[in-house]
C-alpha cells in the first residue's frame, strides 16, 4: 500500500465509508495517517473511585457487582452495571443498546474510561467504553488511546482500526528532513513519530513525537518563508538613497513635536533600508495612537528628496482624507507636491491629477485603493506606503507596487502582532515597532460593567455631553451574520435616540452602508455636528477625533481583546480624561476574565499575546498567505521555540541548498506556494 493510494485500499473501508473520510479532509492513505489525534484518552492513570470529580474523563477500574436492564418505556431500555472496587462505586449506563447487556458479568473486572457524572448521589458513566480485564492484565493494558475528531458515521474504534492498519501495511514513510537537521535537533525518525503520535506509549513517546512533527512543519513553512524573502531580494537593486540632505531638514522641523525613541529608532531602521542596495521590506506596527503617520510622512520625503514619487494607500476616504492633510501640514513650505485621489474625487480633477502625475510633477500621492487603478501611473514610483495592511491583500498591494520599478515598501499596521506571530506571518517583512505612545497621553479608563450599571453610564454620557464632548457606541456582535448585527444595531439607535438621549443628535453606521453614506455620517462626527455615534464592530479603522471621550460597547465579551484594544484607540486622542465602558450580561468566567484582562492592560502588545493564547491564531489576518492554515500539529503560539529553531534550521539547510519545493507544493495549498515558484 501506498501513501498515494486512495483510502480504500484500507481493508473494510467501501465507497460509503470513503465518502464520510472525505468529509474530513481524507481522500487518501497519506491524508489517513496524517489525520492525527485530537488528545488521548489515559488509560494509564486509574483513579480510586473515592476520589473522582465530575468535571473530568476518569479511568477506573472494578468488579461489576451488578446488571440490570429496565425497559421504561417500550422503545427505551437502560442498561446498569455497578462496578466497585472497594472505595467506592461507579454506575455505569448505557441507553438503547440491549445488546450490551451480554457483554457484561458479575465479577468480571471492568476498566472503564469516560466522563463522571453525580447523578442522585452515585457516580455514574454514560456511555463508557470498556475493556474487561483481570488485576493482573491491567499492567499491561495500561495506554494512550487517540481520539479524533469524527463525523457523523464514524465510530472512534473504526478511525482507530483504520489508521492501525495503514500503518502496518504501509509501505514506508520516507523522511524530509535531512539527516543533520534530526541529529542537530534531536528529532525522531519521522515514520517513527507518525506511529508514535498515533499510538504513544507513554506521554514522553508523544511528547517526542509531537515535537518531531510540528517541528517538520513549521521547517517547511519557515523555509517556504525565507524563499519568499529571497526571492524578492535577488536580482532587485533597489533605488540606493542618499543620506539625510535640505529637504529631510526642512520637513523635520515643521514637525511640532520630539519623535519618541521608539519612532526615531523606526526611522534609523527605515533610513537604513533606503539607503542600501536592496528594496525595503518592511513593517511598521504601532498601536493606536503611536504616531506611524509621521514616519512615513519622513519615509516619503526621502524618496522625494532622492527624486522619486511615493504613494500612501489608506482602506478608507476618510483615513486617505486625514493623511492627506497630515502630510501637507509637515510638507507645508518645503516644496514637496501632495495630492489626494479616492472615489470621491472629481472626474475633471481626476483627469488632471493623473496627467501631473504622469508628467511627474506630483511628488506623493495619497489615496485609497483608486490608487492601485489601472490609469493612475507614476513617472517614477520609488515608494508605497500602506496603512493598516490586513484590509489590503498582499495582491491588492503588489499591484501598487508593480506601478514603480522595484520600490521601498512600508505596511503600517495598528493590529500589534506579537513577535511569535511576527515571526511566522511577516516573516518575509522586516518588522519594527512603536511600543510606547507618545508622552503625555492620559490612559483611558477601562471599566467592565453589566446591567444594574447601565443607568447610572447613560447619565455620565450626558454630562459628558453636555461638557461638549462625543460618544462613541459599538453594537454587539450579534453571530456571524451582517444581517443580524444590523437589525440588532438599528434597535439599539432607536432605543438612544428616541428614549434614553432626545435632546442630543445621534448618529448610525453600519457594514451595509454604502461606502459614501458611511463617510457622510462619519464626517459629521468628525466636525461634531453630531455628538453619539452609534456603529456596529465596523467602525472606520483609525478615525481620529480628539474630542470624543467616551468608548461605549455592548456586547463587550463577544470582542476579542485586540478588538477591544482597538476600538478603545479611539478615544483618548485628545486632552480631556477619557473612558471605555464594557457592557455585558455574559458572567461566565471566561467573559469576565477577559474583560478584566482589559481594564488592567493599556498596552496593546500585550493584550494581543493574551488574546491568541485564549483564542488561538484562526482569526489573525494574512494567515492563509503564509501557510498557517495549513499546519495539522502546531501551533505557532504555543510551539515558539520550536518555531525558532526550525526558522534557523530552515534557513542553514536553504544555504545549504535543500531543495523544499516538492514539500512545499504537498503541504502548502493556495497563494503560499504560488507566491514562492511564480
Ligand atoms: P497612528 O500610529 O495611530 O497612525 P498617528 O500617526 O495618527 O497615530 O498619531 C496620533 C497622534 O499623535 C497625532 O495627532 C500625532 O500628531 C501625534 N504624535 C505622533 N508622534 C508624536 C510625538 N512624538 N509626540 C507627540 N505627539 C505625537
Ligand atoms: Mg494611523
Amino acid at each position: 500500500m501506498e501513501l498515494k493510494d486512495k483510502v480504500t485500499a484500507v481493508k473494510g473501508v467501501g465507497p460509503k465509508m470513503e465518502e464520510k473520510l472525505g468529509r474530513l479532509g481524507i481522500h487518501t492513505v497519506e491524508d489517513l495517517i496524517s489525520y492525527f489525534p485530537r488528545k488521548y484518552q489515559d488509560w494509564t492513570d486509574i483513579t480510586p473511585m473515592d476520589a473522582l470529580d465530575t468535571e473530568d474523563e476518569h479511568v477506573v477500574y472494578g468488579r461489576i457487582v451488578d446488571v440490570r436492564e429496565v425497559r421504561p418505556r417500550p422503545r427505551l431500555s437502560i442498561i446498569t452495571v455497578v462496578l466497585t472496587d472497594g472505595r467506592g462505586a461507579v454506575n455505569l449506563t448505557y441507553f438503547n443498546q440491549p445488546w450490551k447487556r451480554q457483554a457484561f458479568d458479575r465479577g468480571q473486572g471492568i476498566l472503564a474510561y469516560g466522563k463522571v457524572e453525580y447523578v442522585y448521589g452515585k457516580y455514574q458513566m454514560s456511555n463508557a467504553e470498556t475493556i474487561s480485564a483481570r488485576p493482573e492484565e491491567i499492567q499491561s493494558l495500561k495506554k494512550l488511546v487517540p481520539v479524533y475528531p469524527l463525523t457523523e458515521g464514524i465510530r472512534l474504534q473504526q478511525m482507530q482500526k483504520m489508521i492501525a492498519y495503514a500503518l502496518q501495511h504501509m509501505d514506508t514513510i520516507e523522511e524530509n528532513l535531512p539527516s543533520r537537521v534530526r541529529m542537530k535537533y534531536h528529532l525522531m525518525e519521522r515514520k517513527e513519530a507518525v506511529y508514535a503520535m498515533h499510538f504513544p506509549r507513554s506521554w514522553e513517546e508523544q511528547k517526542r513525537a509531537r515535537y518531531r512533527l510540528a517541528f517538520e512543519e513549521l521547517f517547511f513553512m519557515q523555509a517556504g518563508i525565507w524563499l519568499l524573502r529571497k526571492k524578492r531580494e535577488q536580482g532587485h537593486t533597489g533605488i540606493k538613497c542618499s543620506p539625510d540632505g535640505k529637504l529631510m531638514l526642512s520637513v523635520m522641523k515643521n514637525i511640532p513635536f520630539e519623535l519618541t525613541d521608539d519612532q526615531k529608532q523606526v526611522l534609523v531602521d527605515i533610513e537604513s533600508d533606503m539607503e542600501g542596495l536592496v528594496p525595503m521590506q518592511r513593517l511598521i506596527q504601532g498601536d493606536v495612537g503611536s504616531g506611524k503617520t509621521v514616519i512615513a510622512a519622513l519615509a516619503l520625503a526621502k524618496i522625494v528628496e532622492n527624486g522619486y514619487q511615493g504613494a500612501l494607500m489608506a482602506p478608507t476616504e476618510i483615513l486617505a482624507a486625514q493623511h492627506y492633510k497630515t502630510l501637507s501640514e509637515l510638507y507645508d513650505g518645503t516644496g514637496i507636491c501632495t495630492e489626494l485621489l479616492t472615489g470621491q474625487t472629481r472626474a475633471s480633477e481626476k483627469k488632471e491629477i493623473l496627467s501631473r502625475l504622469a508628467s511627474g510633477k506630483i511628488d506623493i500621492l495619497v489615496g485609497t485603493h483608486s490608487l492601485i487603478e489601472d490609469p493612475v501611473e507614476f513617472a517614477h514610483l520609488g515608494m508605497v506606503v500602506t496603512d493598516e495592511q490586513h484590509r489590503f491583500g498582499v495582491k491588492q498591494r503588489e499591484r501598487l507596487e508593480t506601478k514603480g520599478d522595484n520600490p521601498h515598501i512600508l505596511v503600517m499596521t495598528a493590529t500589534p502582532i506579537p513577535r511569535t506571530m511576527a515571526l511566522s506571518v511577516y516573516g518575509d517583512l522586516d518588522v519594527s515597532s512603536i511600543r510606547h505612545l507618545p508622552p503625555g497621553r492620559q490612559p483611558v479608563g477601562t471599566y467592565a460593567v453589566g446591567r444594574n450599571m447601565l443607568a447610572r453610564i447613560y447619565r455620565f454620557m450626558k454630562k459628558e455631553m453636555n461638557m461638549g464632548h462625543q460618544v462613541y457606541v459599538v453594537c454587539p456582535l450579534v453571530e456571524e451574520s451582517e444581517k443580524a448585527d444590523l437589525a440588532a444595531a438599528v434597535s439599539v439607535y432607536e432605543e438612544l435616540r428616541t428614549k434614553q438621549f432626545p435632546e442630543f443628535c445621534l448618529g448610525l453606521v453600519h457594514g451595509q452602508m454604502k461606502a459614501r453614506e458611511k463617510d457622510e455620517v462619519m464626517e459629521a462626527f468628525v466636525q461634531g455636528k453630531i455628538q453619539m455615534l452609534v456603529a456596529t464592530s465596523v467602525i472606520e479603522v483609525g478615525v481620529n477625533v480628539p474630542n470624543a471621550t467616551i468608548m461605549f460597547i455592548y456586547g463587550a465579551d463577544r470582542f476579542g481583546l485586540s478588538q477591544l484594544h482597538q476600538l478603545r484607540g479611539r478615544v483618548g486622542r485628545g486632552k480631556a480624561k477619557s473612558y471605555c465602558i464594557l457592557y455585558s450580561d455574559n458572567t461566565s468566567e471566561a467573559a469576565e476574565f477577559r474583560l478584566s484582562l482589559m481594564t488592567k492592560i493599556q498596552d496593546g502588545f500585550t493584550l494581543a499575546e493574551k488574546d491568541l493564547l485564549l483564542r488561538g491564531s484562526g482569526e489573525f489576518f494574512g494567515t492563509r498567505q503564509h501557510g498557517m492554515d495549513d499546519l495539522k500539529v502546531a501551533n505557532v503560539i504555543r510551539d515558539l521555540p520550536i518555531l525558532e529553531e526550525a526558522r534557523k534550521a530552515a534557513r542553514e539547510e536553504i544555504s545549504h541548498g535543500l531543495d523544499v519545493k516538492e514539500e512545499l507544493a504537498r503541504r502548502f495549498h493556495g497563494e503560499f506556494f504560488s507566491r514562492i515558484y511564480h
